[in-house]
């Protein structure tokens, strides 16, 4: 057998040992996800959430910590995806939700708190105007509607690797339930090969679109030079830069446009914005966003029942005022980098071919040691190696998405760190053998 053949029957072996330890430790999962599968689609409502052999279901949260439906406890390292960064039911959050639920909700009218939320994410993020949608595809879904219309053309240049929401899915490059959008689709951190598609769909592009921090691609940040040269581009074609901060806006005070120093056009929003609550916001230049004054006879529409729903308005509103302080954000964004030093280190000194990229309070394992620029970069990596560490990471009492990625909440602190850096250190120890093996 050669090297390259023992090391994947030596991992599948291990892998199906973990998946069997898995199974046995989680008959009410396993039971719920087979009462589910009747009903809904693989027992499932939100892609993400699936994997094999079945997804854990989780029954309680407290600050960052997680219980299953087996009673196992999980520090939460995942954060709802970026959404959960106050953890679970901060006592000002709570206490701001219980307020407006004992004064009634769903009003069907304005209410008093949507302009003083809407004035703390404008001055937070530097908007001029913003509007609120219930989630963040719904925003970029608004963004991008208003590109089109504000300047007369239907094209978007996006990127390889990107993901706006579940109908702007660029991962593989596409989906087919994406919305019927002109894309154009162009390499991320490639500024020759993405300038040279400007040049050649230029005239008809009404927007470029991008995280900048690839988020569900695997916290892959944007090379300011990049940002700078679409920041230029966009400009000079007449086509609108929409920066999708739905995850990112939480690794600065100002966003990560604010560490970058580029002003997109347009700004999207969404995740822990709204507090733990549905969210989703699109906001920017006066100019552009003054197309959806009402005042206006030619106004464009922007509806949506839950826009102004005072549970997001309040919880938001508390959150971002109260809780998550522009000193908040710093503190958070360092704890989250030294923690990452701190995995990196771990897995050097191993001789493992792990490595953890991100910024601040987001973070993503790959399983390859090769610089990481691009989604095409990032799934060059060992694919058994990461499904085992993700089952590795649930063994040892930590949750974190099974693709890899995790984010911060205000909670964690020293001994959760602590506790994530000893369940790495414990998976670099027992699965020594397969690094060797793959290194040699
Ligand atoms: N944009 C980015 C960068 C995201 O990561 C997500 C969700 O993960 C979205 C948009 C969509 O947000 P939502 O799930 O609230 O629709």
């Amino acid at each position: 057998m050669t090297d390259t053949a023992l090391r994947n029957t030596d991992i599948d072996a291990v892998l199906a040992e973990a998946k069997e330890a898995y199974i046995r430790r989680n008959p009410k999962s396993l039971a719920r996800f087979v009462e589910a599968t009747a009903v809904m689609p693989g027992g499932n409502t939100r892609t993400v959430l699936h994997y094999d052999p079945f997804p854990v279901a989780m029954v309680k949260g407290e600050g960052c910590r997680l219980w299953d439906a087996d009673g196992a406890e999980y520090v939460d390292f995942l954060g709802e995806y970026t959404a959960g960064l106050y953890g679970h039911s901060h006592p000002v959050i709570r206490a701001a939700v219980d307020r407006v639920l004992d004064a009634g909700i769903g009003f069907g009218a304005s209410n008093l708190l949507e302009p003083k939320f809407a004035r703390a994410v404008c001055q937070r993020f530097g908007l001029d105007r913003v509007r609120f949608t219930n989630s963040g595809t719904e925003a970029n879904l608004m963004a991008l509607a208003t590109a089109c219309a504000f300047t007369r053309r239907r094209g978007v240049m996006v990127f390889r690797g990107g993901y706006h929401g579940g109908v702007f899915s660029f991962a593989q490059g596409g989906s087919p339930i994406n919305a019927p959008f002109d894309f154009v689709v162009a390499p991320y951190n490639d500024t020759d090969g993405t300038l040279a598609l400007v040049e050649q769909h230029g005239p008809r592009i009404a927007a470029i679109i991008l995280e900048p921090m690839q988020g569900g691609g695997g916290c892959i940040a944007a090379e300011p030079a990049f940002l700078q040269a679409l920041r230029e581009a966009a400009t000079r074609i007449g086509a609108l830069l929409i920066l999708d901060e739905v995850m990112t806006s939480r690794l600065a005070p100002g966003g990560l446009q604010s560490l970058r120093g580029v002003k997109p056009d347009l700004t999207t929003f969404g995740k822990y914005i709204g507090g733990g609550m549905s969210f989703g916001a699109f906001g920017g230049r006066a100019d552009i966003m003054d197309l959806f004054d009402p005042r206006r006879p030619d106004a464009l529409p922007h509806a949506g029942t839950f826009n102004n729903n005072v549970l997001t308005m309040a919880a938001g509103l508390a959150g971002l005022t109260e809780v998550f302080t522009p000193e908040a954000a710093l503190a958070l964004n360092a704890r989250g980098d030294s923690l990452r030093e701190r995995l990196n280190t771990l897995c050097h000194v191993a001789g493992a071919p792990i490595q953890f990229t991100g910024i601040g309070s987001m973070l993503a394992v790959h399983t390859t040691l090769a610089p990481i620029r691009n989604s095409t970069d990032a799934a060059k990596g060992d694919a058994k190696l990461k499904e085992l560490f993700f089952f590795d990471m649930l063994a040892q009492g930590v949750w974190l998405a099974r693709r890899g990625m995790m984010s911060l909440s205000l909670p964690i602190g020293d001994a959760e760190s602590d506790k994530l850096a000893g369940a790495v250190e414990e998976f670099l120890a027992s699965r020594r053998s397969l690094f060797i093996q793959a290194a040699s």
